[in-house]
């Protein structure tokens, strides 16, 4: 149906992009309203991204923290899930156009909801991530496992031979925000406790943790006294904390710092993990230039108090893509944000007057620095320690999607905090050079199908197809049996 097609008592049509915090919650929030909404997401997964870390360090699975969002919302009558990557808005048209895999999906809305969140900033060195991927998605997680098991791998390979292996035992840990402490915290532990009796070859308590910051402190938004205590901490564990550092090199070996002062130094190091900025969605930028709205310079859209686009009230942005009243970039600014503009949009079909400008209620925020371990701000209490890592734990339980995921969850921590173990050390190659390999075809996985009208879709078309190419394979495979050329070396057969 087009929207000439439509008849008054049509339902509405709500487009949410994204299924993180803002697209999930925004979707579950018009889970009794009259509406039909359609979830475009370019992941089939709804990701908790504060526990990507502990995937990365091999104490999670990733079903633990991205389970399928078509599951999550099977109950919502009035949600459909839509694979794809939006590439276009159209504000005039009220569309949103998606791929995938040469797929285009054109889907109307009445309202729209978009939450597609950040990436990672690079701070325009985009060439750096070749060597030092950022963490925001589950591949980025699976690909820094990877890299860091493998790394101790490569090490025990080498001592072995007698070769240095300094540079492998090096883990450089780029921005010292909550998610660059929590990653160094865990490599530490890695290496001091959990691997220490796996080697033969190597002594992974020498292994060097490095957090690397231009920032003269460690997690800013913490304040001045918490960033001093999660430095002491860190240095307690063997992190060696590297500030007022900027990075101005990265290669497959190491990396270049320069100081404050104008001297550099390199560090040798195959493995270094970025976690120092982010960039809002691309979409930020069409969305920009069709209402006027500025954009800050982490790309972040300017939109009205009640989270609307500049003469678009359908449309709402939430979460990291929005520049409002210096908001931080979490979970919760995103929660609510979705929450505000469900409840708008299901007002407004009431013929409820409209809200009050959106409010943010900072309900606190906390890092954890290694087991036993964290800092946390709620409201003018700041506490370290084991009670922050308590309060961490808890809320952190709270918020994991599905009752299987919390009890493997709990399950998996025992085992890694009270135990020295780790679940999940799982790795492949192609996760840690699959992101490489694909970056090199130009039109990504994309190069890697055929266009969809080009493969027969008759069955019975396709199976004679396969059936050809089966009998094919048969009938070479009598004719090197009755040649008497199995088992015949090539050059003898060639000769
Ligand atoms: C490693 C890490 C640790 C963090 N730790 C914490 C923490 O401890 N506490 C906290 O409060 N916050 C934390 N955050 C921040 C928090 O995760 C974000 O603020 C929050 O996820 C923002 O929600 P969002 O809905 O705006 O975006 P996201 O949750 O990032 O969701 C964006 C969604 O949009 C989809 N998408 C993106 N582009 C497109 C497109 N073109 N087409 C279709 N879909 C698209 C993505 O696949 C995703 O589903 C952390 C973030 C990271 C990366």
């Amino acid at each position: 149906m087009t929207s000439t097609d439509r008849t008054p008592t049509s339902p509405h049509r709500v487009v949410v992009i994204g299924s993180g915090f803002g697209g999930l919650f925004g979707t579950k929030a018009l889970s009794r309203s009259d509406v039909e909404v359609t979830m475009v997401a370019k992941t089939t997964h709804h990701l908790f991204q504060p526990l990507l870390y502990q995937v990365a360090t091999g104490i999670l699975s990733e079903g633990e923290i991205a389970p399928p969002t078509r599951e999550i919302l099977s109950r919502q009558k009035n949600a459909k899930v839509l694979l794809g990557e939006v590439t276009d808005i159209d504000l005039e048209r009220r569309t949103v156009t998606s791929h995938v895999l040469r797929r285009q999906t054109v889907s109307e809305y009445d309202s729209l909801i978009v939450a597609a969140g950040a990436s990672q900033s690079y701070f325009g060195n985009d060439h750096f991530a070749e060597y030092a991927p950022g963490m925001k998605s589950v591949d980025d997680a699976l690909e820094l496992r990877g890299r860091i098991f493998g790394a101790f791998e490569l090490a025990e390979l080498g001592a072995q031979r007698g070769d240095d292996i300094d540079h492998l035992l090096t883990f450089v840990v780029v921005g010292a925000g909550p998610t660059g402490v929590e990653m160094a915290g865990q490599i530490a532990e890695l290496a001091h406790r959990t691997l220490k009796r796996d080697f033969h070859y190597i002594n992974t308590r020498e292994a060097r943790v490095i957090l690397v910051d231009a920032a003269d402190q460690v997690l800013p938004p913490f304040g001045e006294r918490l960033g001093a205590s999660s430095k002491k901490e860190l240095e307690k564990l063997g992190v060696e904390v590297m500030l007022g550092a900027m990075v101005t090199g990265v290669d497959e070996r190491g990396l270049e710092v320069k100081y404050r002062t104008g001297r550099t130094e390199r560090i040798s190091a195959v493995t270094k993990m970025w976690a120092a900025g982010v960039q809002a969605n691309p979409l930020t930028k069409t969305l920009s230039q069709q209402t006027g709205a500025p954009l800050d310079r982490a790309g972040r859209i300017a939109v009205n108090p009640d989270l609307t686009l500049p003469g678009h009230p359908e449309v709402f942005v939430v979460g990291d893509m929005i520049n409002l009243d210096h908001l931080p970039g979490v979970a919760q600014v995103a929660i609510q944000g979705a929450k505000y503009a469900a409840k708008e949009i299901d007002g407004r079909l009431k013929n409820k007057p409209p809200q009050e400008p959106f409010h943010y209620f900072d309900k606190g925020s906390m890092a954890i620095i290694s087991r036993f371990r964290a800092v946390a701000m709620v409201g003018k209490l700041r506490l370290t320690g084991v009670i922050a890592w308590l309060m961490w734990l808890a809320v952190h339980l709270v918020y994991i999607t599905g009752f299987k995921n919390r009890v493997t969850a709990v399950l998996h921590w025992f085992v890694s905090f009270l135990g020295r173990g780790r679940s999940e050390r799982t790795s492949t190659e192609q996760q840690i050079f699959a992101r490489n390999a694909l970056k090199q075809l130009a039109g990504g996985a994309s190069d890697l199908v055929s266009e969809p009208d080009t493969v027969p879709r008759d069955p019975s078309e396709l199976e004679r197809v396969r059936r050809e190419e089966l009998e094919e394979r048969a009938r070479e495979e009598a004719r090197l049996t009755d040649a008497g050329e199995r088992g015949v070396p090539v050059e003898q057969r060639a000769g």
